[in-house]
């Protein structure tokens, strides 16, 4: 039964459609490290992403997403503060963008 919701959780994060509860836990002054929301463990640490948003006809990249990755259980989330603001910032994409040119490959 576990493993059905741990699999449904999965889909969602890949989704990035999971918002974990914002309870990140600093774990010494000075420190990036953290608790780890999943697997209770300390030392997952704060990194920053590119996020790519929007529909599939009208994508945009959000740059420095605050994500926080565990190198114990390898899971890689962002906050449930994290994803209002992207959302927040998402809305104000047209105020906010700076069009850049980017060039795109397709693996296959
Ligand atoms: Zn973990």
């Amino acid at each position: 039964m576990y493993d059905h919701i741990l699999h449904q959780m999965r889909d969602k994060i890949r989704a990035n459609e999971y918002i974990v509860p914002d309870h990140p836990t600093r774990t010494g002054p000075e420190s990036n490290l953290m608790i780890c929301d999943y697997c209770g463990k300390d030392g997952a640490k704060l990194r920053y992403k590119t996020q790519v948003c929007g529909p599939k006809n009208d994508k945009f990249l959000v740059d420095k997403v605050p994500v926080v990755r565990c190198p114990h259980c390898h899971q890689t989330y962002m906050t449930a503060q994290t994803a209002k603001t992207l959302d927040q910032l998402v809305q104000q994409r047209r105020e906010l963008a700076r069009p850049q040119t980017l060039d795109v490959i397709e693996f296959a």
